[in-house]
């Protein structure tokens, strides 16, 4: 951390100090305080609730209940949320897949939203395991699904207390991470349907076109460090260098500003309709489609500073 974020952290805490203090005299719970900053223990805790779930494969229990839990979990907090059911062939099996994005709005005004999207699927299969016994199995998807996912959530709650000044909308996608390896079209199901769809019915994301996309993936790795995605330099950039910037102005030390791995991922069919998206992602995650993508290889800290950019990005929308 730069001498000047921990001078931040220390005017910070005083601040909250006050609140609190001010919370007291009015009688309202010092909880409500402190629900302004990003939380990477209570993220660290939607990742562990969604891991214990078991595999979130399209079709199976746990992605039901998953499903399930995120519009729950919406609803308690008085969050509008949509499901956008839809049905694409399956990639390599003679049947039809049923998925469901779901979108969770939040913020006030109706100016251009700002879009927030990680996948909550996992993968069947654990395909780049050295031990073949384990590479059948479905893949737990701790950083791999889950980690996106977990700072979503908890960004839910933080919007809820503190309704954000521009519209947001929270995506979650589905049907990610069906795909062979090298096969890109078995993956990105979700994505590909929305970018083609988003605009065509009246609610919940039609309108003028969003502010831009961040998706994020794979951002709860303990060694956690993100470059500037290839697609997301190329055909992005100025709101790639908006969001890289921002994070540099934090002391948001697991950003780089270098570029880094191009990457199929969530945001490139919204890329390819000209919309300004950009992928936070480490690929350098040695843990990647293998048995090993557990909570114990993803640390609170990591999604705490994804968290972090993203509730200022939300608090303080660009532009
Ligand atoms: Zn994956």
């Amino acid at each position: 951390m730069s001498s000047s974020a921990a001078t931040r952290g220390r005017r910070s805490s005083a601040v909250a100090a006050l609140l609190l203090a001010a919370a007291a005299l009015a009688g309202i719970p010092a909880g409500s305080a402190r629900a302004a900053e990003f939380d990477g223990a209570r993220a660290m805790s939607w990742l562990e609730r969604q891991c214990a779930l078991g595999p979130r494969i399209p079709g199976t229990a746990g992605h039901a209940a998953l499903q399930t839990a995120i519009v729950e979990h919406a609803r308690s907090l008085g969050l509008a949320v949509h499901r956008l059911p839809f049905e694409r062939p399956h990639p390599y099996e003679q049947r039809t897949l049923k998925l469901t994005n779901l979108v969770i709005l939040a913020g006030r005004g109706d100016g251009p939203r700002l879009w927030l999207g990680a996948h909550y699927d996992t993968r069947p299969f654990c395909d780049r395991d050295p031990d073949p016994a384990r590479a059948a199995r479905p893949l737990t998807g701790a950083n791999d699904g889950a980690s996106g996912t977990a700072v979503l959530l908890h960004l839910a709650e933080l919007m809820a207390a503190e309704p954000p000044p521009r519209p947001v909308a929270l995506i979650f996608f589905d049907g990610e991470d069906l795909g062979r390896a090298a096969d890109l079209d078995g993956f990105c199901l979700g994505s590909r349907w929305l970018a083609d769809h988003w605009n065509d019915f009246g609610a919940p994301l039609a309108g003028p076109q969003p502010v831009g996309l961040i998706v994020l993936d794979m951002v709860g790795d303990r060694d956690l460090a993100i470059p500037q995605e290839g697609y997301s330099l190329a055909l992005a950039g100025e709101w790639t260098r908006t969001v890289f910037e921002r994070a540099e102005s934090l002391g948001l030390t697991a950003f780089v500003q270098a570029p880094g791995p191009t990457v199929f991922d969530d945001h490139v069919p919204f890329l390819r309709r000209g919309l300004p998206a950009v992928d936070l992602i480490d690929f350098d995650y040695p843990a990647w489609h293998t048995a090993a993508d557990v909570p114990a290889a993803c640390a609170p800290a990591s999604l705490e500073q994804v968290g972090a950019l993203v509730w200022d990005l939300i608090r303080r929308p660009p532009g």
